[in-house]
């Protein structure tokens, strides 16, 4: 993709991280006269070598800049401004991010009503939905392209050409850097305290996804928190085309259509494709049903790694690497019965505190890495054992003997089989580089365990 709304001006840009590269490189491309730059030493050198102009921008003449492209991953107002943007606003530059260039390049070739464009936010479940309904449109045979907060940065998705349907994950700090966000349709998950360091305040960080659905022609939002509840009333009092997703005749087709598909377990995925579903019917592609007998889910979100079948009950093992907090770990350990519950890591503020109610289906819980004498305590007075195991390997093998054990001794339902769940509540550093690879070292270890029964 080319980005050609400046050409012939002077931009700036900051954040150079595959986004800002990639951004940056459809900058120049669209003729720009372009300077970038990142703090950190080897990303500006990385963009030398990819034959763009890095400067320190800093002492740099900012007379005549027309706009700061912005990284969302930097600072715009909160905790506060970054230099670069304080530069900007005194040189009386916009500043603006990758996603208000495709906008604007959208609107510049005529696509806006050939290009249908569905936008997707809220709290928790953006990149499952994303992914849903890009899968669902290509289901139902149209060409969709996915991209923004997942997978690709927006500057490398196709051209845009008649027909194509642009599926986009957008975070709050990408809405925040983009004035002209305009949707063909947008979608507002759900609204739960996140990121107010960054936001400065709740009320600002719901503002910010209102937004998203306020400039929609389309707005589909579910009514299962307040914040949502107040937005989806206002966005009707204004005469808006709204889809409540929550509304039981939308629950109910979720549910039914997301009926054994082994990768949308969970009353929270009936919010996901409650949103996907009604995003495919709002640009109107027949037929997308069929793509959830073949939806794979993502990633470390509740991904089963394998099926071991011991004495004729299944031992499912299930990776939630992504669960990097003790609220993305409560839907999972919400949904499966007799839970084997492998977490710890480097904790995050707060602990395990908050998952009391969740923690009914648990059996017993393997505690790992650094946060594991902290969680030993918290659990200390729940029904069930928590035991420390050190680490990922030794917890598995607890685990599966323990859950082997219980099915000898028919304390495990066989229909219901047994989960051996990782879902950690916790960041990976202190084991591993990132959640990915801790994910990847379970499903690995997970392979074994079925490779030995099977
Ligand atoms: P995001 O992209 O917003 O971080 P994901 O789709 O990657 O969301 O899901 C991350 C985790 O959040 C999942 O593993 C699950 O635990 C939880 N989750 C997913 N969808 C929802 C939802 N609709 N409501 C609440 N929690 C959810």
């Amino acid at each position: 993709m080319r980005f050609s709304s400046f050409a012939g001006q002077k931009v700036f840009l900051f954040g150079l991280g595959s986004s800002g590269l990639a951004t940056a490189k459809a900058l120049a491309d669209g003729g720009a006269e372009l300077t970038v730059w990142d703090d950190n030493p080897k990303a500006a050198a990385a963009a030398k070598a990819a034959g763009l102009r890095a400067q320190d921008l800093r002492p740099a003449d900012w007379g005549g800049v027309k706009a700061l492209i912005l990284s969302p991953g930097v600072p715009l107002t909160h905790p506060k401004p970054h230099w670069s943007a304080e530069l900007a606003k005194a040189a009386g530059a916009e500043i603006i991010g990758d996603i208000e260039l495709f906008f604007r390049q959208r609107r510049l070739e005529g696509m806006e009503r050939d290009c249908p464009l569905i936008a997707i936010t809220g709290t928790n479940g953006k990149s499952t939905t994303t992914a849903l309904t890009a899968h669902l449109l290509r289901a139902a045979g149209r060409r969709a392209e996915m991209g923004g907060n997942i997978g690709k940065p927006v500057a490398e998705l196709a051209d845009f050409a008649p027909g194509q349907i642009y599926v986009l994950e957008l975070s709050s700090y990408q809405i925040d850097l983009t004035p002209s966000l305009k949707p063909t349709v947008g979608i507002l998950l759900n609204i739960t305290p996140d990121h107010i360091d960054r936001h400065g305040s709740f009320a600002h960080y719901a503002a910010v996804k209102e937004r998203l659905v306020a400039a929609a022609e389309t707005a589909i939002i579910s009514a299962e928190d307040a914040p949502c509840r107040v937005i989806l009333g206002r966005l009707e009092a204004a005469g808006k085309k709204v889809v409540n997703i929550s509304a039981a005749a939308a629950e109910r087709e979720a549910e039914t259509l997301i009926n054994g598909n082994n990768a949308l377990r969970g009353r929270h995925n009936r919010q996901n494709a409650g949103a996907a579903i009604a995003a495919c019917r709002a640009v109107g592609a027949a037929g997308f049903e069929r793509g959830f007998a073949d939806f794979r889910g993502l990633p470390h979100r509740m991904e089963e790694a394998g099926v071991l079948d011991f004495r004729g009950a299944a031992i499912r093992f299930i990776n939630d690497s992504k669960a990097t907090n003790a609220e993305s770990a409560a839907p999972a350990l919400r949904s499966f019965k007799h839970i084997y519950w492998i977490a710890g890591g480097r904790p995050k503020a707060g602990g395990i505190d908050s998952l009391g109610k969740d923690l009914a289906h648990v059996e017993k819980a393997y505690l790992i890495g650094e946060a594991a004498d902290d969680f030993a305590r918290t659990l200390a007075n729940e029904k069930f054992a928590a035991v420390k195991c050190g680490t990922l390997a030794a917890a598995m093998q607890q685990a599966v003997a323990d859950a082997e054990a219980d099915i000898a001794a028919g304390e495990i339902d066989a229909v219901e089989g047994a989960a051996i769940l990782l879902s950690p509540a916790c960041a990976s550093f202190d084991q591993f580089n990132n959640f990915e690879e801790r994910g990847a070292a379970f499903a690995a270890l997970a392979r074994q365990y079925c490779r030995k029964n099977s």
